[in-house]
């Protein structure tokens, strides 16, 4: 039997359970007195906690109570289990039923040889179990201190571990719902959330899948108005056995007023720069007709680099305003039925002057009977030009341009191939991010803003569709557009 420093028990083996009665649940949790048989008197157990706690073992013969009420004689050795530094944390007992004996001096010895081998065992089980028990404090320490809201989920949805701030972010007291299936907090979660079957359906769907990592967001309403990032990984063992998901709440909110505040920035400025570029572009332009007189052909190339450059400059602003618009979801569908084939077609011929000055060999094969597909005329435009005039310009000349639209599986499939500079792998994760241009002569001497990409990736998404390259240095890019078919 092992007691606590308190003499609580907190282990018992087998045999404990058939010299005494009591099987290990019924055992723990007690004191050792629960065997008092009132045989002895209070001396004899003052004697026996006096050596005990000075750090000596005691032995003895003890007339106990089995839990059936009946008396039982044993033989007893209690030795503390101490520390490195010498404080007792628990007690041992070893026990013989004495009745298994001829006489007495064999149960002694047995007992001593016995206690002799398996106290320092149990007082280095005891130290193992004491750094544990540190280390498992110590993380619980850390995971209190922090400002995010942690919540540990069995794959039966129950909420095995909460932190502090798990408590504080949604008015929870920990210790009262710990353990608790995380739905039947229906009705908090309902008071807690905007939209409380958006944090049931990520739950759900986090522990469902037991695999992925991944970042939501979500609006929290009460006690407190937050917009929380939840992120959630599965939990696994040295063995890779699934324990549960991790969800991490992070309070996102000045970021986010801060990531607002910034793309009005840019918005304001760029409809500040609007006007006088206009006038720019306007005004050389009209120089450049000779309506304001004639101008020697040094003077003109300076003209025609000011417009050029005020033209980028118009480019660069148009894009940067897409860019803010999309991010404060200021950018609604004008939804309806289009005809990709017209899309494509109206492209094309804007930029045809421009590819055959290049020499670029362009190819356009679109299926005659597409099936319809529902989007925004408009920002489809965009997103084509975007692509082509990419191929364009990221195409040698001679190259080889294709453009390709058809139907497979219920999407339909828009392809950009151009035979141009390519790109690596390495490129093509960064392709899509905001200002990415890849390092290269050719690109820099092409000049762009690094948000064609960004904005098309975000405008095809918008449509419910994807946008995926595949391409390789030297040999050029295909980039693919995949739109869902609807209402065939
Ligand atoms: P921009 O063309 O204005 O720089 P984009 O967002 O359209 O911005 O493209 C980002 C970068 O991706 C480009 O700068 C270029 O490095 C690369 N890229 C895009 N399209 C192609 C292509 N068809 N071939 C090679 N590189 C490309």
């Amino acid at each position: 039997m092992v007691t606590d420093s308190n003499g609580v028990i907190i282990w018992v083996n087998d045999a404990f359970t058939r010299i005494t009665g009591y099987t290990s649940e019924e055992a723990i949790g007690n004191k050792a007195s629960l065997l008092k048989s009132g045989y002895h008197d209070s001396i004899f157990y003052k004697i026996l906690w006096d050596t005990i706690t000075s750090g000596e073992v005691w032995s003895g013969v003890m007339t106990n109570r089995r839990k059936d009420g009946s008396y039982y004689k044993e033989l007893m050795s209690i030795a503390p289990l101490k520390t490195e530094e010498g404080s007792v944390t628990r007690y041992i007992a070893m026990k013989k039923d004495v009745r298994d004996f001829h006489n007495l001096g064999d149960a002694e010895r047995q007992l001593s040889t016995e206690f002799d081998r398996v106290v320092p065992l149990m007082t280095e089980l005891n130290d193992v179990n004491t750094a544990l028990e540190q280390a498992k404090s110590e993380t619980n320490a850390m995971l209190n201190a922090t400002s995010e809201a942690i919540m540990l989920l069995s794959i039966d949805d129950r909420m095995l571990w909460l932190n502090k701030a798990f408590g504080r972010f949604f008015s929870l007291i920990t210790q009262d719902v710990t353990d608790d299936f995380f739905h039947n907090l229906k009705s908090h979660w309902d008071r807690v959330f905007e939209d409380s079957s958006k944090i049931m359906h990520i739950v759900n769907s986090a522990t469902e899948s037991q695999v992925s990592e991944y970042r939501e967001a979500v609006s929290q309403i009460w006690p407190q108005k937050r917009e929380l990032e939840v992120y959630s990984a599965p939990v696994k063992d040295a063995n890779e056995k699934y324990l549960g998901q991790l969800f991490v709440f992070r309070d996102v909110t000045r970021e986010r007023a801060v990531e607002r505040m910034k793309s009005e920035f840019v918005s304001l400025v760029s409809h500040e720069f609007r006007t006088p570029l206009t006038s720019i572009c306007g005004y050389t332009e009209i120089m450049l007709e000779g309506d304001v007189g004639e101008f020697t052909d040094e003077q003109t190339e300076l003209l025609k680099t000011i417009q050029r450059n005020a033209n980028n400059l118009t480019e660069i602003i148009g894009s940067l305003l897409v860019v803010s618009r999309l991010e404060a979801g200021a950018i609604k569908l004008n939804l309806s039925v289009i005809e990709i084939h017209e899309i494509i077609d109206n492209t094309v011929e804007l930029l045809r002057p421009q590819i055959e000055a290049k020499k670029l060999k362009l190819k356009v094969s679109i299926h005659p009977d597409l099936p319809p597909v529902e989007g925004d005329s408009q920002w489809i435009n965009q997103i084509i030009l975007n692509l082509l005039s990419n191929a364009y310009k990221y195409t040698h000349s001679g190259g080889t341009i294709d453009i390709s639209a058809n139907e497979e599986d219920n999407f339909l499939f828009i392809r950009i191939t151009d035979s141009g500079i390519g790109m690596s792998t390495d490129e093509q994760e960064k392709l899509f991010t905001k200002f990415f241009r890849a390092e290269n002569p050719e690109t820099i001497k092409a000049g762009g803003t690094g948000l064609g990409l960004w904005i098309s990736r975000s405008l095809v998404e918008m449509h419910g569709g994807e946008i995926m390259v595949m391409s390789q240095p030297g040999k050029g890019s295909t980039f693919t557009i995949k739109l869902p078919i609807k209402n065939r």
